[in-house]
């Protein structure tokens, strides 16, 4: 599936919860969100029903994210269901981990190709200040055993200035005997104003330096996303960059989102989309919905703007753990 720029649409994200085990400061309130109603929330059917249609516009590679995706009931089903769709390659979620201990069995046989585990420190006091939860040790046994298990395994890392940009190389550290990414995430104002958090790509990229020596950036690419890959010297596994502040990567987007309540989010920072839910419930068919995706699509923004974010049209004001990252 093409949009109007020509870029090949082929990755979707979809939200199944709204909900979270955890409260990270920078993604919900500590009171968390008013929770959407079951009923607003695509039912798996629902889902199973657009993942076929996607597929059968080209959409390859679906990556299952939250709100926490692990905290909906038969997740393991859904993602078996969808690794068996015809046209779809790979199914990946990302998720903070917690959970993983306690469900790892039943991921493993779902068929799972890849796990995106958040993770912003490795100090445990630090970890509750972040999450307001407790939650560090699953974490990191569940890095472990998605690691040891052959899964692809990433760590999301979004710096922040003053939070934890001192434990940066620390944390990039974690790569270095295990066969990971860790990826550092520019921090995003999505429905804020505080620019000044974000810790800048190549900040980030001097405070790993400093530890570990020079790093080498690698042409290779580890998954469907913008990040960009360097090896320090004697590392297992690699260091990740994602800078959707500093960098802009919007001329190779290949990716939409499906939001919990069944809305496609053209792109993160814009609210612009089409309710999908709404298409389906009036009864539509597999033809009609194919036909509102492809429209959709044809209107998705060239870029996005967070560096001249106020002032701006369509501005996504909604959480991240609305949208789902
Ligand atoms: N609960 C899951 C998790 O934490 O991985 C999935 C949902 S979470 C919204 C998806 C990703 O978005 C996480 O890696 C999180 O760190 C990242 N994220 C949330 N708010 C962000 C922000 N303001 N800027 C950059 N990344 C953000
Ligand atoms: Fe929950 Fe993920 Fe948001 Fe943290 S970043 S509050 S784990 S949805």
């Amino acid at each position: 599936m093409k949009d109007s720029f020509g870029r090949n649409i082929d990755y979707l994200r979809i939200s199944v919860t709204d909900r979270c085990n955890l409260r990270c400061v920078y993604c919900m309130p500590e009171e968390g969100v008013e929770p959407i109603s079951h009923c607003d929330i695509l039912s798996y059917e629902e889902i199973m029903r657009l993942v076929g249609i996607f597929a059968s516009l080209g959409i390859k590679n679906i990556r299952l994210t939250g709100g926490e995706p692990l905290v909906r009931k038969g997740i393991e089903n859904l993602i078996a269901d969808i690794k068996k769709t015809p046209g779809i390659e790979t199914v990946s979620i990302t998720t903070n981990g917690t959970l993983i201990p306690e469900k790892f069995e039943a991921l493993k046989n779902t068929g799972l190709d890849a796990v995106n585990i958040s993770l912003d420190t490795i100090n445990p006091e630090r970890f509750k200040e972040i999450t307001r939860r407790e939650g560090f040790e699953k974490v990191i046994e569940a890095i472990k055993l998605c690691e040891g298990s052959g899964i692809k395994t990433k760590i999301n890392c979004v710096a922040m200035k003053g939070v934890n940009d001192d434990e940066l190389a620390s944390i990039a550290g974690l790569a270095q005997d295990l066969n990971i990414a860790v990826r550092f995430i520019e921090y995003m104002p999505v429905g804020k104003n505080d620019f000044e958090k974000c810790v800048p790509k190549e900040d980030i990229l001097k405070l790993i330096a400093n530890v570990y020596g020079p790093l080498y950036k690698l042409d290779a690419k580890f998954g469907n996303g913008p990040a960009e890959y360097y090896k320090p010297e004697g590392f297992v596994g690699v260091v990740g960059m994602i800078s959707a502040m500093t960098c802009s990567f919007c001329e190779s987007c290949n990716r939409v989102r499906l939001t919990a309540e069944g809305f496609l989010k053209l792109c993160l920072q814009y609210d612009k989309g089409v309710s999908l839910r709404n298409i389906i419930r009036a009864g539509a068919t597999d033809e009609e919905i194919a036909k509102a995706i492809e429209k959709a699509v044809a209107e998705k923004p060239k870029q996005h703007i967070f560096n001249d974010y106020f002032g701006a049209e369509d501005i996504e004001e909604s959480p991240m753990s609305r949208i789902g990252g």
